[in-house]
């Protein structure tokens, strides 16, 4: 049996059928088997390329339950273009990195007050 990605690929193309748009912008988005090739035959990701979202990310405590179950009302993924969930990465690396520089500045006392 195929691993969770071949799973994930089948449930971004049911999900980009249903509708192509990002759900986060609205933008119209392709497969990732319409963006050009590179090299080797590897895809050159475009920005409008449909993504999986995860309902919880990676980074959330709660990961263990990024299961797919795509229930009208409680849907774990959803389909986002490339740059949406990039930027949505982003966002949450920054985020927990300035939690953890904030944890440490207090564990150190205020040392360095008024930076
Ligand atoms: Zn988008």
């Amino acid at each position: 049996m195929g691993g969770g990605g071949k799973r994930l690929v089948k449930q971004r193309e049911r999900l980009w059928k249903k509708n192509p748009h990002c759900e986060n912008c609205g933008i119209e988005t392709i497969l990732p088997k319409h963006c050009p090739r590179g090299k080797k035959g590897r895809i050159i990701a475009q920005d409008h390329m449909a993504t999986i979202q995860h309902k919880y990310s990676r980074l959330h405590p709660d990961k263990r339950r990024t299961m797919i179950l795509d229930h009208e009302n409680d849907r774990r993924h959803f389909l986002w273009c490339y740059k949406c969930n990039r930027l949505d990465n982003d966002a949450e690396l920054a985020a927990i990195a300035a939690e953890f520089w904030k944890n440490i500045n207090e564990r150190n006392g205020n040392l360095e007050t008024n930076i």
